[in-house]
């Protein structure tokens, strides 16, 4: 997600920067609004960014100082243009354009109680849900901010969101547990909003800081007009979360800093820790690309083994995972990374990758790794075993499809094809990521989700509709 308000009329072409920054988010559509006298104009599709944005795609909205723009990974709702962010809503007296990353779980619910207000809604993404709601709150309370604050409080589960409304107010809002990241710059343009710091980077903003859970900042006509801590966690802790570790180990780039601990530190250090809590003996060191490589660097430089670049890269193939169905993730693995035979061959190779999470992309690389002439390949993974499903914003449709819920460690080994098999510890990734001024959400690796709420199980009741292929 990327927003900004600023005192020129280059919003679109700014926030469209920002999303490229952004790509490796979500790679299954994309969307920008722009505010335009009074009005909200938006073009999403299908695709990556720049397939989306042709330049006549973007040369046919109206220019304008607030814009914002989304790029799509599902967790719920199937691919498509009705499901890909922003939403934009319209309501008696105006409009909002809502992007929203995290999963709301209990959207469900309160989509219901829309529709009984005679609501309709044209999408199965609980984004939209939020800004219907977002829009109906507006309207009762005829004041926009009181109303984004009076809609947050019904939400559960995860939400950081930039919003647009039509009356020039760009709001950057994160839930109390502060699931999923976002951050504000400056420059002598305005302010810009961002999932991560590497698009403030990008786009020429300085970062100023992140948005603190629970914050809500208002920015109009390019200054910051409220910035107050406006939601908190249920007295229940039915919500007791904190940021999703996973940003560390594979979504954020390694040149954003979240919550005060940079993302290329953290991932060096997990290298580190994997290299004290799994030695082996090896003759190079190799990183799965991209996100495996900077905890590769970490393994090697506390080892000692050499690290090599075991592989060419196509990049013209985006992140196999987030292709929606099994079949596509497969052949995205094959095209994806061809091994060097030149320096493998012959060699004992350490292999470090972020996660194992159905065992696909390891079985395959290390199948091609001894296909080359490797002669030994250990492997280290800078995540714990991923055992459970997330409700919070990553997508894991069921746990029968986690290898690690269904086999030993000694099976994971022989199913993937290593000669050895170590993952880092719970505590030794704490301990890489303990610069983050946050608490962290461990739920994928622990199964703690906080204690029980009195307003019911918020869990799982945000599924809208099964996606086209349930992984
Ligand atoms: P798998 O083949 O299912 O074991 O997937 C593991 C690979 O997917 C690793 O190489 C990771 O870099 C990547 N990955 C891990 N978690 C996610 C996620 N939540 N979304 C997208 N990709 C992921």
């Amino acid at each position: 997600m990327f927003g900004v308000s600023l005192t020129t009329n280059e919003a679109i072409g700014v926030t469209y920067n920002g999303l490229l920054s952004l790509q490796h988010r979500g790679q299954e559509g994309a969307g920008i609004a722009v505010v335009h006298d009074h009005h909200i104009r938006c073009h999403k599709g299908v695709g990556l960014v720049n397939e989306v944005f042709s330049h006549q795609k973007l040369d046919a909205l109206p220019a304008g100082r607030i814009a914002l723009g989304h790029t799509r990974y599902s967790t719920t709702g199937h691919t498509s243009v009705e499901n890909t962010g922003p939403f934009v809503t319209e309501y008696l007296t105006g409009r909002v354009a809502v992007a929203h990353n995290g999963n709301i779980t209990n959207a469900k619910d309160i989509r219901e109680n829309l529709q009984q207000h005679g609501l309709r809604f044209g999408a199965t993404s609980d984004s939209e849900v939020v800004s219907s709601l977002i829009a109906y709150h507006i309207t009762k309370a005829q004041d926009t901010v009181a109303g984004i604050i009076e809609a947050a409080h019904s939400l559960q589960g995860a939400y950081s969101l930039v919003i647009a409304s039509s009356e020039n107010k760009l709001v950057a809002l994160r839930d109390a547990n502060g699931f999923r990241p976002l951050c504000i710059g400056k420059n002598e343009t305005g302010y810009a909003v961002a999932s991560e710091s590497c698009a403030l980077d990008a786009c020429g903003f300085a970062y100023l800081r992140d948005v603190q859970p629970g914050e809500v900042i208002v920015i109009e006509d390019g200054e910051i007009v409220h910035e107050a801590i406006e939601l908190t966690k249920c007295a229940n802790a039915c919500d007791d979360g904190g940021l999703c570790l996973f940003e560390y180990v594979y979504f954020a780039r390694p040149d954003s800093v979240i919550d005060g601990l940079n993302v290329y530190k953290a991932r060096q250090n997990m290298g580190m820790a994997l290299a004290a809590e799994h030695p082996v003996e090896a003759d190079i060191v190799c990183g799965v690309p991209d996100s495996g490589l900077v905890a590769a660097n970490g393994f090697s430089a506390k080892s000692g083994i050499p690290l090599v670049s075991g592989f060419v890269k196509n990049r013209y193939i985006g992140r196999s995972f987030i292709y929606p169905t099994q079949t596509q993730r497969d052949s995205a693995v094959r095209l994806k990374l061809n091994p060097l035979s030149a320096v493998i061959a012959g060699k004992r190779i350490v292999l470090v990758d972020d996660s194992i999470v159905r065992g696909t992309t390891s079985e395959r690389i290390i199948g091609s790794l001894k296909s080359a002439g490797a002669k030994e390949v250990h492997m280290r993974v800078s995540s714990p075993p991923f055992l459970h499903t997330c409700h919070y914003g990553t997508d894991i449709g069921s746990e029968d499809n986690l290898i690690a819920n269904r086999m030993s460690l000694d099976e994971i080994r022989r199913k993937i094809g290593a000669d050895s098999l170590g993952y880092i510890s719970i505590e030794g990734l704490r301990e890489a990521c303990g610069e983050c001024r946050l608490p962290l959400c461990t739920a994928c690796f622990t199964g703690h989700r906080g204690g029980s709420c009195d307003k019911g199980s918020h869990v799982s009741k945000g599924v809208l509709e099964e996606k086209d292929a349930p992984i």
